[in-house]
């Protein structure tokens, strides 16, 4: 094994592109400004090749350009352990379990020594593996610094309780009963075992690296390191270094999508997606579209068929093909009538370019954290919209703390919204009354301070130093131990 002059870190991405595309972000940073060699170990969720290089409509990350290296580990099969009732939790976590042996080979035979090791959420299980390689350990959370204050503070909750109430997290803003996390509510499900122990993995970590940055969370930033009940329980360092989005590729916007949206005012376009797993029931599905059509405003919406009792449908169910006649399922005649004001988009668009653009002026959004910060980074509104995973606590951050949302009177989860509401909180956006004023200044202001979190006064250009540093003197120590 050779020492490289710079440190090798070794990155490990769940399953998902909403799990990879955090993980590329931070290689884009660790290579591009600190010169790092960084490999990205990508976890398949179903066999065939290169699945996951890949984005669909077959945009490539791992392009020429790209400082890292970026490895699909060969699919291992873990369906056998499977159970037929287990949750998208203890799935993910069953299945990243059966690559330990992979990554603990890869490590063994990587011509560069690797210095730090970083899984995320559920990766937490790979952790010792740095151990025995004597690297350092980082989780990276690619949420909020709030999302990891509730999830180190789940062991406490008594698995005999059933809960019913407001999720208290000591010196932090409290999880309002409707926004806490599946796993919370049903302590017989092994989903919650599996998100118990994976808050205790995370304490075994060196740190934790958290896609946020100072000034957007302030107080559980400081709650997380000086308050004491919360150090108690959780004593290590917690590194903000967000914003981190994939950058804006020019050349993935191209042709009729951008000779339209040129064409187009300024903030004038409603842009419409649920992420990478996102669906919608197909009532649901209709009421979008009469509510896209009734507010008369411009719109691109990616639309997936409808799955019924599933909001995450595109997660597991496979969806190739499926982008051919994909207007069935919207209400006769909405693509003509709406042809001159709006895109409807099969499956995936290219988002971060979308939202980049200077006519694109609010987003409906399910709120994944990534598209929640590609939001704030371009200075759009958002229409909160939230799913799955912790996404309704990113709708309430970016509504009740941030005030740069608005959510529907109903939980999507838990009704339909129907066609009024969703005409009003568009032309609420993208018409702007007082409020929607509101929320535009307020949401150039968090713009204006993410870019200062990458200045060199700004949380996350210390957080990097910080790491860098870890890094370096890792690096030194091996050398030494070898020598
Ligand atoms: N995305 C995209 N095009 C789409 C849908 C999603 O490029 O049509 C990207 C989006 O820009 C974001 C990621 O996929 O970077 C989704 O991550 P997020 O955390 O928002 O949600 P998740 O998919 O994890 O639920």
């Amino acid at each position: 094994m050779i020492f490289p002059t710079k440190p090798h870190v070794v990155l490990l991405a769940s399953p998902g592109l909403g799990h990879l595309i955090p993980m590329i972000g931070l290689a884009t940073r660790l290579t591009k400004h600190h010169g790092f060699h960084v490999t990205i170990f990508v976890v398949t969720m179903e066999p065939g090749p290169n699945k996951h290089n890949l984005l669909p409509n077959n945009q490539s990350y791992n392009t020429s350009q790209d400082l890292y290296n970026l490895v699909v580990l060969p699919y291992v099969d873990s369906s056998a352990q499977m159970g037929l009732t287990d949750k998208i939790m203890t799935r993910l976590s069953i299945m990243m379990r059966g690559y330990i042996p992979t990554l603990r080979a890869e490590l063994g035979s990587m011509q560069h020594n690797p210095t730090l090791l970083v899984v995320d959420l559920f990766g937490t299980e790979f952790l010792s593996l740095a151990n025995e390689f004597n690297m350092i350990k980082y989780v990276y959370i690619p949420s909020n610094a709030w999302f990891l204050a509730e999830t180190i503070c789940v062991p406490l909750l008594d698995k005999q309780v059933k809960h019913e109430g407001p999720l208290n997290i000591s010196g932090c803003k409290r999880v309002e009963y409707d926004d806490i996390l599946d796993p919370v509510f049903d302590p017989g499900n092994r989903d919650y075992d599996v998100y118990v122990s994976i808050a205790l993995d995370i304490g075994t970590a060196d740190g934790v690296l958290v896609n946020t940055w100072e000034q957007l969370e302030p107080k559980t930033l400081f709650s997380l390191k000086n308050n004491n009940i919360l150090r108690e329980i959780f004593n290590k360092p917690v590194y903000p270094v967000g914003p981190l989005v994939r950058p804006v590729r020019p050349e993935c916007l191209g042709g009729e999508l951008l000779e339209w949206l040129d064409e187009q005012p300024k903030d004038s376009v409603l842009y419409v997606s649920f992420g990478s797993g996102g669906t919608l029931s197909s009532q649901q599905t209709i009421e979008l579209a009469w509510g896209l059509e009734m507010s008369q405003q411009r719109f691109i919406w990616v639309l997936r068929p409808p799955i019924e009792h599933d909001v995450a449908g595109a997660l597991f169910h496979a969806m190739d093909g499926q982008d051919k006649n994909i207007t069935q399922y919207l209400p006769p005649g909405f693509m003509t009538r709406t042809r001159n004001s709006g895109k409807v988009i099969p499956m995936w668009a290219p988002q971060t370019e979308i939202l980049a653009h200077s006519s694109v002026g609010g987003f409906l959004s399910h709120c994944g954290w990534n598209s929640t910060l590609e939001s704030l980074v371009n200075g759009v509104p958002i229409i909160a919209w939230p799913l799955y995973a912790e996404q309704n606590m990113n709708a309430a951050l970016v509504e009740e703390d941030l005030g740069v949302a608005i959510r529907p009177k109903v939980l999507p989860t838990k009704g339909v919204v129907g066609r009024e509401e969703i005409m009003e909180m568009i032309n609420k956006i993208i018409e702007e009354d007082d409020d929607g004023v509101k929320m535009r200044a307020r949401v150039k202001e968090v713009q204006e301070n993410a870019i200062k979190a990458y200045t060199i006064e700004g949380s996350t250009w210390k957080s990097f130093g910080q790491v860098a540093n870890n890094c370096e003197n890792r690096l030194k120590e091996q050398r030494a131990k070898a020598t």
